[in-house]
């Protein structure tokens, strides 16, 4: 596990194992608040320590940015904390979590002594502002890469921990590229000093822009992949044959997880197509229509069915061991 101080009271910590995940903690004059876990127990506990022993203090908070696996099943490590996220997020940890940390379980031994923990403090709408010492941390909803999304806004700070809102490449299987598309956006009008993605380094202010630029090329990208593939004899062939380096993105993302995320993409873009037709793809990426509102639960798009969730996969992916340097650059 990687620690770095991100501004006075504002620390970031980032997985060496798994994904290049991050999480975060503010500390107050007399407690800390965490955001997000690390993915596996042995780091997340390494992650307390730290905040325990070297920044001196207890935990009294865990913020969830969302309930994909590698964000929240350390929960069980700050007993005595309050959780707090969306009311969705509460509501797929419950249908989902606890019957996928069952089967990791069964796989793993590392996760025998973690367990699901939900959140206890939800909102569903607007957003939900926590003092920590001097500074204010407003958690706002930023779904996309999953419906029940949030981000924490270090407010005095201008730091902006986006979850997997934002992602050195964006992935949308369990979320809606509309939605991620319009959330790049707004992210990139915050007027933020860095943005704390949910996986990968930390974005400083001035390579936000280009950052955003890249991924809402990405996310065109893909739209075009599937569009004109769609209108091909064999579509699922010729998708096969778009890797990521030809939408704009580097494989090497995410500790060499980039070339599978961006398969997954496209192939649940190309099912969507599939299930709504061509208005899946219609939309226009040079047409500005984000808001600078930000969205509200009715405007969320839910989707019942996950035909590939996330929490699973992850479940696969540490079963299978593989050693992986990529993340060391
Ligand atoms: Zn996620």
């Amino acid at each position: 596990m990687q620690h770095e101080r991100v501004s006075e009271n504002v620390y970031w910590f980032q997985s060496e194992v798994y994904a290049q995940v991050t999480a975060g903690a503010v500390t107050g004059t007399q407690w800390a608040v965490v955001i997000d876990t690390l993915a596996m127990p042995e780091e997340t506990l390494q992650m307390r320590q730290y905040i325990e022993e070297v920044l001196g203090m207890p935990v009294r908070y865990v913020v969830n940015t969302h309930y994909h696996a590698d964000h929240t099943w350390g929960n069980c490590f700050f007993p005595g904390a309050t959780v707090l996220s969306h009311s969705l997020c509460r509501k797929l940890m419950q249908e989902k979590a606890i019957p996928a940390l069952e089967v990791t379980r069964q796989n793993n031994a590392l996760f025998n002594k973690s367990k699901i923990v939900l959140p206890q403090l939800t909102f569903s709408q607007g957003t939900m502002t926590l003092r920590v010492g001097k500074k204010n941390l407003i958690l706002m909803p930023t779904p996309g890469h999953s419906p029940d999304g949030i981000s924490v806004l270090i407010e005095e700070d201008r730091v902006l921990f986006a979850g997997d809102a934002f992602m050195p490449l964006p992935y949308i299987v369990d979320g809606d590229i509309d939605v991620m598309g319009d959330m790049i956006k707004q992210i990139g009008k915050m007027g933020l000093e860095n943005i704390v993605q949910g996986h990968g380094d930390i974005i400083l202010r001035g390579e936000i822009e280009g950052a955003v630029k890249e991924n809402l090329a990405y996310l065109a990208n893909i739209r075009k992949a599937v569009k004109s593939a769609s209108k091909k004899r064999s579509p699922e062939e010729v998708l096969s044959m778009v890797d990521v380096e030809s939408c704009g993105k580097s494989r090497v993302n995410l500790g060499g997880l980039g070339e599978d995320l961006h398969r997954r993409n496209l192939k649940s873009l190309y099912m969507k197509f599939l299930r709504d037709g061509a208005s899946a793809l219609s939309l226009d990426d040079t047409d500005d229509k984000s808001s600078t509102n930000l969205p509200h639960e009715e405007e969320l798009d839910f989707e019942e069915d996950y035909s590939e969730d996330y929490s699973d996969d992850f479940a696969d992916e540490i079963d299978d061991e593989e050693p992986d340097n990529s993340f060391e650059d």
